[in-house]
């Protein structure tokens, strides 16, 4: 991975969250406060922005900036969420970015996040859509399957994972106010990841 196919992951992944803007939004009426898919694509549009302005040179540095903008410029909880797994993403990624390195990274990241929001597996959040990524892409490095099959096998378990957080209650941010009412929802947020490691997929397709 370089760095041009780092910015062009979340050039896809902001056109995804553009698109599916009105989906994450009302996916956060049910039970948030309805506001997840306009700061995320509000967030991404500033990433892309930052990216296009000081065009970085390595995926690292994209991931930093990426992060920092998302920390800076999204008012609602995921952006200090997602701006912490991408500015740890940054912070541990060695070089040269192979799969196996970009999988110790994404790991660290979802560590981070995990750390952050105090959110473990079954709290209903993104991290029941980032963690399974995860775990498929240390699972694909492990088993040597080839880069674009490794991320295909992510995208999958982040969009399995998103789908399993509909039963769950929600523990953790805003949806935890609703307890039982919050289940039978998708968590807005693990939404948002699977759209994430999708924009992952197709870039690494192309
Ligand atoms: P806000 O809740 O501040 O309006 P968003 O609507 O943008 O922020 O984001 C909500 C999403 O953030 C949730 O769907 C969930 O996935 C994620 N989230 C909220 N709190 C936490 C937390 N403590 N840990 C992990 N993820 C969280
Ligand atoms: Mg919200
Ligand atoms: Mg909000």
């Amino acid at each position: 991975m370089d760095a041009s196919l780092c910015v062009a992951w979340f050039e896809e992944a902001a056109r995804l969250v553009h698109r599916d803007r009105d989906r994450l939004t009302r996916l956060d009426a049910e039970i948030g406060d309805g506001d997840h898919g306009t700061n995320l694509d509000r967030g991404l549009t500033e990433v892309r922005k930052a990216l296009a302005e000081s065009p970085p040179g390595s995926p690292a540095e994209v991931l930093t900036i990426a992060g920092t903008t998302l920390i800076r410029r999204v008012g609602g909880a995921s952006g200090p969420l997602y701006g912490s797994v991408f500015r740890q993403m940054g912070k541990a990624l060695q070089s040269p970015v192979t799969l196996a390195a970009f999988s110790a990274a994404f790991e660290e990241g979802v560590v981070a996040v995990e750390r952050l929001g105090k959110a473990a597996l079954g709290d209903k959040t993104m991290v029941d859509a980032l963690a399974p990524a995860s775990r498929a892409l240390a699972l694909a490095v492990r088993d040597g399957v080839g880069v674009r099959e490794a991320v295909e096998q992510a995208a999958r378990a982040a969009a399995e994972g998103a789908e399993a957080t509909i039963p769950m209650r929600a523990r953790k941010g805003r949806a935890s106010y609703l307890g039982e009412r919050s289940v039978g929802h998708m968590d807005p947020g693990a939404a948002s990841s699977a759209l994430f490691m999708e924009a992952l997929a197709t870039v690494a397709r192309e």
